[in-house]
């Protein structure tokens, strides 16, 4: 769930501080001298498309570059072509505003919508004013990046090293040392952000936005505000689950810790979940376990039993795609591909999966652990593969994901096939553990996956404020922690200083990634899966179901994968599953023997905060 470069075209556009999306707006702020035509739209979608095409090699090619062998002269490059591609990509944003009052053909519409709306921080027209954003945007970049918290003058602790104390210390005071320590480096960023908001809100007012908050919700082929609905109808689906989820670990973490820590009638404080922003869970496994030992699957040790290296690890999770009946991947993947952590060079070890000449060139970009955990993002790396690969015959315009949920959602659904029965059915293990077994693995699942769920909603909730107006500076930090409560059910451990800017120090703040795409994600892989399920003509729990081998899943699954963003993403949606509407009741369906077992565990506790 982490911010991956992937994808092609316009994501690629996304990775470099843009993003794709539709929507239709009426009249631009600019003047039009002489009245534009259908055919002048046709034209300028073409010529763009085609200079938009060309430019994006190049600037994959850089980035890859710079990405696999960090140096002066790739980060020199790799910067030339992002800005070059920025600049493009506005310059084409502003002039596809321009034809929102012609009439044009609904193909046309939507690629001027694509263009358009391409613009997370859209620049406005003053030259000043836009080199004035540029500068915030980079400032802002590099607070975090090089943020640390410093104990004494030289004891410092880097964001990794504090991530790693946070998920694998269990003394409270230290805890909160490095959650405390962490937000030290954000109060510093709070008069930029609301600079940065000033002035993004004026560019997306010349392309015809009332402001940045319309700007983004409203890429989701649907009305903004129908889509705000949208999103907390489908929470509402999650929410009696994660209410069950955080009864039991605040339970357990009250008896771990004390209930004067963890009182049990309130929000859980956020220092003790495992995880420096409390988003996801699973660190703290071993606190909220089951008391009955669970027979759970070593994957880890399965591989190296079976002498897996880090080629073997992805060629097995090609023959899972190829088991769906898709092609193998090309020889140039194998050749160009960075599987390893090279050792005489610097390099960017983030998992990411590319697609550079926007056809067939595809790779992934790994530091491969023989372990569990990288074996399924491998699966998952090669879902972003397979999907960049079967929209390459679209347009550009329509060379990405549905809506920029589907593509992590498409990993994702892969890896939930990687369960004890497709194990045993490529010999990595001899035997499936009896489902008595399974809650283990289902809560672990449900700390990663499910405890995520309302922090991804609530992130751009709080954004979408901010840009309307309707939250102000003064109000950043109480409006954060007053949504953490709401759906989350957190509060902050200790009394926030007057200046805190806590939103700051969650890495998507400032470097303005949208966040809602990662609740989409969450909510859609599991409705892909329940579907691909039914497809593969599998009976049984879906928790327990794996599609390997199944090609009439693989066929379903590429009809919705080729349609890339050519049509709205309702008619993807129902392309797969039938229906065009999202429905999170697939998590209820996956977790039910969870949700069973934690209604147990609850029983005679005071659920709620
Ligand atoms: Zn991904």
């Amino acid at each position: 769930m982490t911010f991956k470069r992937t994808q092609s075209a316009l994501f690629v556009i996304a990775a470099l501080g843009l993003a794709a999306c539709g929507d239709k707006q009426e009249a631009s702020s600019q003047s039009e001298p002489q009245a534009l035509t259908k055919k002048d739209a046709q034209q300028f979608v073409e010529k763009a498309q085609q200079d938009l095409a060309e430019m994006l090699v190049p600037a994959a090619q850089a980035e890859w570059a710079y990405q696999t062998y960090i140096n002066q002269d790739t980060a020199a490059l790799s910067a030339y072509f992002n800005e070059k591609v920025t600049s493009k990509a506005t310059s084409y944003a502003k002039e596809a505003a321009k034809f929102n009052s012609v009439e044009v053909d609904a193909d046309t519409r939507r690629k001027l919508n694509l263009m358009s709306n391409i613009l997370v921080m859209p620049a406005p027209g003053d030259p000043e004013k836009s080199a004035r954003l540029a500068q915030i945007g980079s400032e802002l970049g590099g607070m975090y990046g090089a943020g640390k918290y410093c104990r004494t003058e030289d004891e410092c602790f880097s964001l990794p090293e504090m991530s790693n104390i946070m998920a694998t210390e269990r003394d409270p005071k230290l805890l909160l040392e490095m959650w405390e320590g962490w937000r030290q480096v954000s109060p510093p960023m709070k008069a930029l952000y609301a600079e940065q908001t000033e002035l993004a809100n004026l560019g997306a007012q010349e392309l015809g936005k009332k402001d940045l908050s319309e700007q983004w919700r409203g890429s989701y082929d649907m009305e903004a505000d129908a889509f705000g609905q949208e999103l907390d109808r489908l929470w509402g689906q999650v929410k009696p689950f994660y209410e069950a989820l955080h009864c039991h670990v605040r339970a357990e973490l009250g008896e771990k810790y004390g209930e004067d820590i963890v009182p049990q009638n309130e929000p859980i404080p956020a220092h003790l979940l495992g995880n420096m922003w409390g988003q996801s869970w699973g660190n703290v496994y071993d606190i909220v376990k089951p008391e009955q030992k669970m027979d759970v699957i070593d994957i880890t040790k399965a591989l190296e039993e079976h002498n897996y290296d880090e080629i073997k690890m992805v060629k097995q999770a090609e023959s899972f795609f190829s088991s769906l009946g898709f092609d193998p991947l090309p020889e140039t993947f194998w050749e160009r591909s960075m599987f390893k952590q090279p050792t005489e060079r610097d390099a960017v070890c983030h998992a990411s999966a590319w697609n550079l000449d926007n056809v067939e060139d595809l790779r992934i970009k790994m530091c491969i652990q023989k372990n569990g955990e990288d074996f399924s993002t491998i699966h998952h790396e090669l879902g972003h593969n397979y999907y960049q690969r079967a929209y390459n015959k679209q347009p550009t315009v329509y060379q990405g994901a549905a809506n920029d949920g589907f593509h992590e959602a498409i990993g994702d659904t892969v890896a939930l096939s990687i369960t004890p029965k497709y194990l045993k059915e490529i010999g990595l293990v001899d035997t499936i553990p009896d489902a008595s077994n399974d809650i283990g693995m289902l809560l672990k699942l449900a700390l990663d996956k499910i405890a995520f769920v309302p922090f991804g909603l609530m992130v751009d909730q709080w954004r979408w404020k901010v840009f309307s107006g309707e939250v102000t500076p003064e109000q950043y930090n109480t409006a954060w922690w007053e949504l953490r409560e709401k759906y989350q059910g957190l509060k902050a451990p200790v009394d926030r200083p007057a200046d805190a800017f806590d939103p700051g120090a969650k890495y998507h703040v400032p470097a303005n990634t949208p966040y809602t795409r990662y609740f989409l994600a969450h909510i859609l892989q599991f409705q892909f899966h329940r579907s691909l399920c039914e497809i593969a003509g599998d009976k049984g729990p879906i928790h327990r179901c794996s599609i390997y081998g199944s090609k009439e899943a693989g066929a379903a699954l590429n009809n919705m994968l080729e349609m890339g963003q050519s049509k709205p993403w309702q008619e993807a949606l129902e392309t797969l599953t039938g229906k065009p509407e999202m429905d999170a009741t697939a998590i209820l369906d996956y977790f039910e023997p969870l949700k069973a077992w934690l209604d147990e565990q609850n029983q005679g506790r005071q659920c709620g905060w």
